[in-house]
């Protein structure tokens, strides 16, 4: 493990460093709580052993900051003090703290103490990865691969939120697979499904590189969100859209728009001349455009 040390008395640094590095770990040692914030800011450390009582920020302090950061949350801490006040005691528990040590420091205690946190470490390390991949599973579509609905529901806000408070334009791309229905009919729900995935994968090279999200909102239907994108811009993306589903050449003989899957699209920008009330507006805009390119004869985008 490696082990954050954070004491004012260079003795007890120097004395625990000793015990950590002759019990097989890697000790690196800080003086005050601002200087641990800050180690913890660059890299998490596996565990933090830290005195309560410090000039400046209080053990105590410090380790309560330490847990808002982001990286601060997962890792073990243990309190070493000479005061055994109970009060004392629960405070650090209660900022963050997962034991708590008494000085004058014995190897032993430590020894047995590092053997305890190293498997909390361990179960922690376990937990972060299952909510990561937990998180992942929750934002992703299963069939496609991309965003799913909920992933676009938290990006389309920040973006709202971002392009409002930064005045940069946004637009917004729905589109949909032209006979679809027709598509299942004919060809079967696999192939259907097939071809779902290729037209989202083929979307996606084109969406992702440019730092932008492509998610499927529903069924056959799919949203992209262009940050700081004006509308011509969103038309030239549309057109590529149209272009690279064209060019899968899956063929599909059952639709009045060609011989070849294809898409409409409708897209909406958030910008200096239009002004939306709220995200939800901006989505139906969109979403009304497409409904007139699919009037329209399908297989093109309207704006
Ligand atoms: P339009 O051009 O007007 O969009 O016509 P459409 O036939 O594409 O639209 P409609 O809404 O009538 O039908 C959508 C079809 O998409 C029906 C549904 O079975 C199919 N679909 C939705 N999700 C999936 C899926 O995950 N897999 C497959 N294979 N089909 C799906
Ligand atoms: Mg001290
Ligand atoms: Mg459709
Ligand atoms: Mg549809």
């Amino acid at each position: 493990m490696q082990v954050l040390i954070v004491d004012d008395s260079s003795l007890v640094r120097k004395s625990l460093a000793r015990i950590i590095d002759e019990l097989g770990h890697i000790a690196f040692t800080v003086a005050s709580g601002k200087e641990a914030i800050d180690y913890c800011m660059k890299q998490e450390p596996d565990l933090m052993l830290i005195d309560v009582e410090m000039p400046g920020l209080s053990g105590i302090e410090t380790t309560h900051r330490v847990r808002t950061l982001s990286c601060g949350k997962w890792f073990p801490i243990i309190f070493l003090s000479g005061n055994m006040k109970p009060d004392t005691y629960y405070k650090a528990i209660e900022a963050g703290g997962d034991d708590y040590i008494t000085k004058p420091i014995d190897s032993i205690i430590i020894k047995a103490k590092l053997l305890a946190m190293s498997r909390i470490a361990e179960m922690r390390r376990e937990l972060k990865l299952a909510n990561e991949k937990l998180h992942d599973l929750a934002h992703h579509d299963h069939l496609t691969g991309i965003t799913n609905r909920l992933g676009f529901v938290e990006r389309f806000d920040m973006e709202w939120q971002r392009a409002k408070r930064e005045k940069k334009p946004l637009s917004i791309i729905m589109l949909d697979i032209d006979h679809f229905k027709q598509f299942n009919d004919h060809y079967g729900h696999g192939a259907g499904d097939d071809c779902l995935a290729k037209v989202a994968g083929a979307m996606e090279k084109k969406i992702q590189p440019l730092g932008n999200c492509l998610a499927r909102y529903g069924g056959e239907e799919f949203v992209v969100t262009l940050a700081d994108t004006e509308v011509e811009e969103a038309v030239k993306v549309s057109e590529e859209l149209l272009d690279v589903v064209r060019s899968l050449n899956i063929k599909h003989e059952y639709s009045s728009a060609a011989n070849v899957v294809t898409i409409s699209v409708g897209i909406a920008t958030q910008n200096q001349d239009e002004a939306f009330d709220n995200a939800q507006t901006l989505l139906k805009a969109a979403d009304d455009k497409l409904y007139q390119a699919k009037e329209l004869g399908r297989n093109q985008c309207q704006f």
